[in-house]
């Protein structure tokens, strides 16, 4: 027992965890024990607990494992924060489940690293100090339930309902555009910058009840497809989808417009139609920025779609609207409770 706050830490592998390979490529392998013996100022700062939960490249995680991650998370009783280690590809979604799913009651920072271990300035001890930092902080301690789940990375943080992945291998590729991080870190200092504005959370909550995930988990998986608008695409996908009287196992489909929230007019029959069936929601293609409401009048414009009955996602990322499209739906929330979640994101 070292005296310090004691910090509940789960390891699911990515680049934070690779190892070298016979081959000279990096493989995963390292667990949580190995990855906090790594980084020896961890201690200088809390007791950290360490738990291996998987050892995947992140685009391996899956909507069951976060819930389920989320049930640990609940399930943590004498810690003052919990850290998770992961591959960066998925970070801004998996942090994001777990946002619209925990109470807030406890601090939670994801992280990970863009360089492996062998590299030279590899990012993922700093990375893991700096989010141990954060969860120990008084400000994270004073202000969680405002707060929420967070993403601490290159010694900022960052609130997951905005937060990209900006670049395949810079190491500054976490950004959140549209409001940039909630804290910097310096010295050993937590330093605040802003609040998150938190109304979509509000929404979530009301919608999904109470500790959610083990709801959620049993209800199983509501897939949810998304499609990217494109310049001049033949619209095929909406065809298979719509031939299929299952919609090839799909429950909803976010469509990915372009600027405010467009669709090209070949296609609009067909999404109208297909949102008969299953939700449809539009969420932006740019990945930032609230979708219009009364701009452009036509078919495919906000205005026609709008009228036509497809939900817009307000500003959420077209990722993010996917993963709560299937929460909403794992909780059997009807269309007017999917509006109303969707009306508070922005
Ligand atoms: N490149 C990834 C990483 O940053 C691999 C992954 O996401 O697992 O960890």
């Amino acid at each position: 027992m070292s005296g310090k706050p004691r910090v509940q830490y789960f390891a699911l592998g990515g680049t934070i965890a690779t190892m070298p390979a016979e081959s000279g490529a990096m493989k995963q392998g390292l667990g949580a024990d190995d990855l906090i013996r790594s980084v020896p100022a961890l201690a200088d700062v809390a007791d950290v607990q360490g738990e291996t939960v998987a050892r995947v490249g992140s685009s391996n995680l899956t909507v069951d494992l976060t819930l389920q991650l989320a049930q640990r998370i609940e399930a943590v009783s004498d810690a003052v924060g919990v850290v998770i280690s992961q591959g960066t590809d998925t970070l801004e979604e998996t942090s994001f489940i777990l946002d619209c799913v925990l109470d807030a009651r406890l601090p939670v920072s994801l992280t990970a690293a863009m360089r492996n271990p062998r590299l030279t300035s590899a990012d993922g001890a700093g990375n893991l100090l700096a989010s141990v930092r954060v969860v120990s902080s008084p400000w994270m301690r004073e202000h969680v339930g405002a707060i929420g789940t967070v993403v601490t990375f290159l010694d900022h943080v960052f609130a997951p309902f905005d937060v990209v992945k900006s670049e395949t291998s810079r190491i500054d590729t976490f950004r959140s555009p549209a409001t940039g991080p909630l804290a910097t870190l310096v010295e050993e200092r937590v330093v605040p910058l802003s609040l998150p504005v938190r109304d979509w959370k509000r929404a979530v909550d009301a919608a999904l009840g109470p500790k959610p995930a083990t709801r959620l988990l049993a209800a199983g998986r509501k897939p949810v497809a998304l499609l990217w608008a494109a310049m001049d695409d033949t619209g095929g996908l909406l065809d298979a989808l719509l031939a299929d009287p299952r919609h090839l196992g799909y429950a909803g489909v976010v469509f990915a417009g372009t600027g405010g929230g467009h669709i090209a007019q070949d296609l609009v029959e067909r999404v109208v139609t297909l949102n008969r069936s299953i939700p449809v929601l539009v969420a932006p293609r740019t990945g930032a920025g609230p979708l219009l409401a009364s701009t452009y009048e036509g078919a495919g414009s906000e205005i026609g779609l709008r009228k036509a009955g497809l939900i817009f996602s307000g500003r959420l990322h077209p990722l993010k609207t996917r993963l709560l499209l299937e929460l909403l739906l794992r909780a059997g929330v009807d269309r007017a409770g999917i509006a109303r979640v969707f009306a508070a994101c922005g």
